[in-house]
């Protein structure tokens, strides 16, 4: 369904992605887990249209994304900060890329009237983003990602800002939402409890590189290499 083939990105004399190779099937849920400064960032940005890539293929059901720019690519993407736009409501952020797109009023209204619902914020339409608090204005940040009705969903350590308790909230809540609309998702994060927990699928990340790609309980149980058992914790 997605397909990364040989994806390879430079800043300078860094290489920063290292041949990537990843496929992600539609409705699978996939995590991205390395350190900080492994290169998830900018993989994701270079999914969106939002960085260009040094060489390799990315396809979206078979169809070239480079092709495409990044306004037309079916690709929804949450940041770490939720990257709202302060000056507009809950729904006006939520109806911004439906807008861009052309889709008039009446057809905005509807869907932006669901995807509030879904993220369970029907009371605060009109409101503005600083008024809410870190969950609510990322759950504000989903809906408006989803809102463009993308086929796949990229999140960066979307949960990462937030304290433990919302975190864990959230945490499920994606995971409910992603399964009830089936959608194609990868998720980044530097977190190994949120990757067993979240995840269809794990794909490790060193320097550039995915060094190991498998389910949570083969990663957990039958880490290839000691870098990877330490990142999943099941090296002492
Ligand atoms: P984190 O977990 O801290 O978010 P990450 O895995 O997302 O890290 P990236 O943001 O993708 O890492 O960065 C990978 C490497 O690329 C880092 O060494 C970073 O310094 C470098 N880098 C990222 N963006 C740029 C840029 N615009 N110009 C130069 N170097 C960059
Ligand atoms: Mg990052």
């Amino acid at each position: 369904y997605l397909q990364l083939q040989g994806v390879r990105k430079m800043f300078g004399e860094t290489r920063v992605l290292d041949h990537v190779d990843l496929s992600i099937r539609e409705g699978e849920l996939v995590t991205l887990l390395g350190p900080s400064g492994c290169g998830k960032s900018t993989l994701l940005r270079c999914i969106a249209g939002l960085a260009e890539l040094d060489g390799g293929r990315i396809l979206l059901e078979n169809k070239d994304l480079a092709k495409q720019p990044p306004r037309s690519r079916q690709v929804g993407m949450v940041f770490q900060s939720y990257a709202l736009f302060p000056n507009l409501t809950v729904s006006e952020n939520v109806e911004y890329g439906m807008k861009m797109r052309g889709i008039a009023r009446p057809a905005r209204r509807s869907r932006c009237e669901e995807l509030l619902a879904l993220v369970d914020l029907e009371e605060k339409h009109d409101v503005y983003p600083q008024s809410l608090s870190g969950g609510q204005q990322q759950r504000v940040a989903l809906a408006r990602s989803l809102a463009v009705q993308p086929k796949v969903l990229l999140l960066d350590e979307p949960l990462s800002a937030l304290d433990a308790k919302i975190r864990k909230n959230l945490r499920a809540e994606i995971r409910e939402i992603q399964k009830r609309l089936r959608m194609t998702t990868l998720f980044v994060t530097h977190d190994q409890e949120e990757a067993l927990i979240l995840s269809d699928r794990i794909c490790i990340m060193n320097q550039g590189r995915i060094v190991q790609d498998g389910s949570p309980e083969a990663l957990y149980t039958a880490p290839r290499t000691e870098f990877v058992a330490r990142f999943m914790g099941s090296y002492n």
